[in-house]
């Protein structure tokens, strides 16, 4: 449920490499989002990353 550059959590596999998971693009994705805990995480780069309006809605309902 999170954006997560590095997984620090105890356990958790370690992503060796991860790059933008769309078809074609060869870019490093810095950018990882999971509906859900049980849903594995997928990557994308910064110009593919789709949930930008996610994060914006997300923070501004702090
Ligand atoms: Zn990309």
């Amino acid at each position: 449920m999170s954006i997560e550059g590095h997984s620090t959590a105890p356990g958790a596999n370690v992503i060796a490499e991860h790059y933008c998971c769309v078809a074609g693009c060869a870019r490093w994705g810095s950018f990882g989002f999971s509906q859900s805990k049980t849903v594995e995480t997928r990557w994308w780069c910064f110009e593919h990353y789709p949930y930008w309006d996610e994060i914006k809605n997300r923070s501004n309902s702090k």
